[in-house]
This record gives C-alpha cells, sequence and structure tokens, in this order.
C-alpha cells in the first residue's frame, strides 16, 4: 500500500472507530405539574455547561476523573419539537430580584454534544475522546396517565368518572358542567358550540379539583396540557353521566360524536404520543413533588399515589404483549426524584427518598420485571436555601435559611419532619410538616446554578454511556 492510500485508510479507520465510539442518548424527563421539569432541565444543562470547570459534581464519575473535554449545546435533529427555553429560563433566574422560570406546558427538547476521554482501557486504545450526543426531551407527566384510556371504551371511561362523583368533594365542584350536560339530548343532533361550552365546563372542573382537592390522578390529560391542541375538536367531550343512552347512535348525535372523539383522542393522542415519542426513549427521569401533597392532606397524597401507579403503567411493557408490539418502547434505565429537597433539612433527605420508594414500590415489581433498571433518590435542581442550627427552646435544632416567596428578607425555620413510609393517620393527626415555597437563590450568572444531589442522577442516568 502506498503512504497516500495508508493515510487515507487510516483516516478511514478513524473516522468508523470515531462513529462507533460517539453516541446518542435519548434522556426524557416528566413528572406531573409543578414538580420541577423545567427547574431541573434548566439547572441539568446548566450544571453540564459548568462541568469540569466550576459546577460541584463530585459523584459524577467522568466530571470527578477529569475526563470532560467540553460539553456544548448543539442545533436538535427533531426540527418538529420545539427548543427547550433555555435561554429564558437563565433570564428570569439571574432577574433582580429572581423569578422562577416558566413551568412545562407541552413537549420540548434541547441537545447536548459532551466530548469525554474514554475510562475504559480499551475503548481509550481506539480513540482518545469520543462524543456523546445527549438529547434532552421535557413533557408532561399528565399525558402518561392516558395510557389506561387505550384499554377503555368511552362507556368504560364514563362509568369510571361517574364513580369518582361520588366523592363529596369533588362533587361539590362539578355542578357546573353536571348541569350543563344534564339539557344536552344523546339523541339530539350535534351542537358543536354546546360540546364546545361543555368540555370547557369540564376541563374548568379538573383544574378546580386539582388546585381545590389537591387531585393528580386528572384524565383526560391533554384537557389540562393541551400542548398545540388547544381548541381543537378532539378535547370537546365529556364522559357521559346522565343515564341510559338510546341504542343506534352515530356521530349526528351529541353522545356519538363525544365517544367517535373520544376514540379519535386514543388514537391520534395518546397512541401518537407513545408512538412518536416514547418509543424513542432511552433513559426516563420521573420527577415527584412529595412534599405538596403532605401539606395538602390524606387525600391529595392518595391521589399522588393513584397518578404515580398510572404513570408506571407506561414502563410495564415487559408483561404486556399488545404494548410491546404497538410501539417496542425501549426505556432501560428510570430514575424517580424527590424534587424541592432544599425544603427540608439534610437529616430529612434520606426519609423522603424513603417516602418516595414506597410511593412506587408496587410499580418498581413489575418494571423489573421487563428489566428496566431502576433507582430513586431525592435532590433539589436549584436550591434556595441553607441548612444549618438553630435554638428554639434553648435547644439546638436543625433549620434552614431561606427568602419565602414574595419577601426580601430571609427567615430561619424547621419545616417539621418528613415520614418515611406512606403516613397513617397517626401523621395526619400531628401533621407538623410546614411547606412554604422558597424564592429562588440570589445567583450570579457566570457561577453554576446551587443545586443537590444533580451529579448522582447524572452518574445515574449517563455513567456507564461515558466510560
Ligand atoms: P414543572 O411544571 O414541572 O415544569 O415545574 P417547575 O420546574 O416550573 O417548578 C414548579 C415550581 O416548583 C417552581 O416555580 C418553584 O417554585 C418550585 N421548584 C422547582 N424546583 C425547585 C427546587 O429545586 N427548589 C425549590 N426550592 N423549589 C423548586
Amino acid at each position: 500500500m502506498s503512504k497516500t492510500a495508508l493515510e487515507q485508510w487510516r483516516h478511514k479507520a478513524g473516522a468508523w472507530v470515531q462513529r462507533g465510539l460517539d453516541q446518542r442518548l435519548r434522556l426524557a424527563v416528566t413528572g406531573l405539574s409543578r414538580s420541577g421539569k423545567t427547574a431541573f432541565i434548566t439547572s441539568l444543562v446548566n450544571q453540564l455547561e459548568h462541568a469540569g470547570l466550576d459546577a460541584r459534581l463530585p459523584h459524577w464519575p467522568v466530571a470527578a476523573e477529569g475526563r470532560l473535554l467540553g460539553i456544548k449545546r448543539v442545533p436538535s435533529r427533531h426540527h418538529h419539537v420545539p427548543a427547550f427555553g433555555y435561554e429564558a429560563a437563565l433570564g428570569q433566574l439571574s432577574a433582580r430580584p429572581p423569578v422562577w422560570p416558566e413551568p412545562t406546558r407541552g413537549i420540548s427538547e434541547i441537545t447536548l454534544a459532551i466530548k469525554y476521554r474514554p475510562g475504559n482501557r480499551l475503548k481509550r486504545r481506539l480513540q482518545d475522546s469520543a462524543t456523546l450526543y445527549l438529547e434532552i426531551v421535557d413533557y408532561p407527566g399528565e399525558w402518561l396517565l392516558d395510557l389506561p384510556l387505550l384499554a377503555m371504551s368511552y362507556a368504560d371511561w364514563s362509568g369510571q368518572q361517574r364513580a369518582l362523583l361520588q366523592t363529596p368533594a369533588l362533587a361539590a365542584l362539578a355542578a357546573p358542567w353536571l348541569q350543563a350536560g344534564a339539557s344536552l339530548a344523546a339523541d339530539s343532533p350535534v351542537d358543536d358550540a354546546r360540546l364546545a361550552a361543555l368540555a370547557a365546563a369540564y376541563t374548568q372542573w379538573l383544574l378546580d379539583i386539582k388546585r381545590e382537592c389537591g387531585a393528580y390522578l386528572v384524565q383526560p390529560g391533554r384537557f389540562i396540557l393541551p400542548g398545540e391542541y388547544r381548541g381543537a375538536p378532539m378535547l370537546q367531550f365529556v364522559p357521559w353521566v346522565w343515564g341510559e343512552v338510546p341504542a343506534g347512535l352515530n356521530d349526528s348525535h351529541h353522545h356519538g360524536m363525544m365517544e367517535a372523539r373520544f376514540e379519535h383522542y386514543k388514537k391520534h393522542l395518546v397512541q401518537g404520543f407513545y408512538r412518536d415519542f416514547f418509543a424513542g426513549f432511552d433513559r426516563q427521569i420521573v420527577l415527584v413533588d412529595c412534599l405538596t401533597p403532605l401539606n395538602q392532606g390524606p387525600g391529595s397524597f392518595a391521589d399522588l399515589g393513584r397518578a404515580l401507579e398510572a404513570i408506571l403503567q407506561s414502563f410495564e411493557y415487559g408483561k404486556s404483549g399488545w404494548w410491546q408490539r404497538l410501539f417496542a418502547p425501549r426505556i432501560d434505565k428510570l430514575l424517580f426524584a424527590a424534587t424541592k429537597a432544599d425544603h427540608l433539612t439534610p437529616e430529612q433527605h434520606g426519609r423522603l427518598t424513603r417516602l418516595l420508594t414506597s410511593l412506587v414500590r408496587g410499580g418498581h415489581r413489575h418494571a423489573r420485571l421487563s428489566g428496566i433498571d431502576i433507582h430513586t433518590l431525592a435532590l433539589a435542581s436549584i436550591k434556595a436555601t441553607h441548612s444549618g442550627r438553630a435554638r428554639h427552646q434553648g435547644e439546638e435544632i436543625p433549620a434552614l435559611q431561606g427568602r419565602r416567596l414574595g419577601d426580601v428578607e430571609p427567615v430561619t425555620l424547621y419545616p417539621g419532619e418528613v415520614p418515611e413510609a406512606l403516613p397513617g393517620a397517626d401523621f395526619w393527626q400531628r401533621q407538623g410538616f410546614d411547606f412554604t415555597e422558597f424564592a429562588p437563590p440570589l445567583w450570579q450568572p457566570e457561577a453554576p446554578l446551587p443545586h443537590l444531589r444533580l451529579d448522582q442522577a447524572l452518574a445515574f442516568l449517563l455513567g456507564d454511556k461515558l466510560s
């Protein structure tokens, strides 16, 4: 072989090895509204941009071993997915006074190229650097609540919603849509404007029970967070809860039209999401705010448990042939993270992790069966407090210092104890947990955002890919 041919061959072989070492990983971030998705992705990207420089990531081996060579944002290859608003979020956090970024409303994506030196000797011999393209996808957890709908008919779903109305607190808020629907004959010709108004009243009920009763399991999920489908007719149906329906109706009648829209919703939005997005995810983190429902009371906490059960069904695909056939999902690592751990004094963090573990334990069992590696931890994406000690009635106790949302002066407080297992009646009787919303920290944009355990999340989710 001539010298130039040899050079060319070497170059080609090098490029080939490089392609072999370079990888793409689609990391999906979800959680119910206000669980902390926007804060998490903002801080994660920010830590990655500061990784290897001034970010504190001691538990992320590739950073701790000094193998990171550079991380930068690159354009996303999915041109139809909106970009995650990273710059806007940083702008809000660095305002004076700082404000929390706008929460997630639909799907969005941000891609990072992580250039690193392989730690594995064999890989290092082949190539002294490699790149992991990390695609981070943000989407509302409410969309996963819809999976169980796929196995339901309109009549099944209507029956389930009717059963929900047996709970007095939920029924008390349902009067507007129940009254609007009561005057609508199942067999009269479709009046689109009335269906739209009825669906709007039903959606308002879902929002009200979320706000007033701390409900989490609200379906259909897109009614709350419609993304780009706001106002689409397929979001304009409600469960039929007004008694017997005459036989032989079709979609020229109210009942038949709502049934057709329910089926369309399932096919287009629910299946569409699993087929076009979920099936392409490699890794998933589910963020859970356990603290707000602890404050709201037993009904809200129990509903969070039910919502997590529904969410977990999305990861039980090993069990079900149709599910596997339909979407061929491939998530192999699943992290449950209890967010906002900076609301607790450090000795409570272990309890928070154990509480989340008991919430998802049922799901753990199934998901493990399908070969998914699962982990739970407690983290704070953006740490808004400092922990220390304070004197209370002559005793020294652990305490937190931070600024309450809307306040200028910091306060020192002890928020109370978190139960380390599903709370029983005695916990609710002596409920000593006081959850205060904190303002974001005063942060200098040149510095990395303060956090708790994001490096542990990175180690679990990406560790093997950067070995
Ligand atoms: P999303 O709806 O899941 O996108 O939720 P966000 O990320 O917008 O978070 C909702 C709210 O939770 C924020 O506005 C903050 O008030 C609070 N929050 C989120 N993450 C943290 C955190 O790490 N620490 C603290 N103290 N509050 C947080």
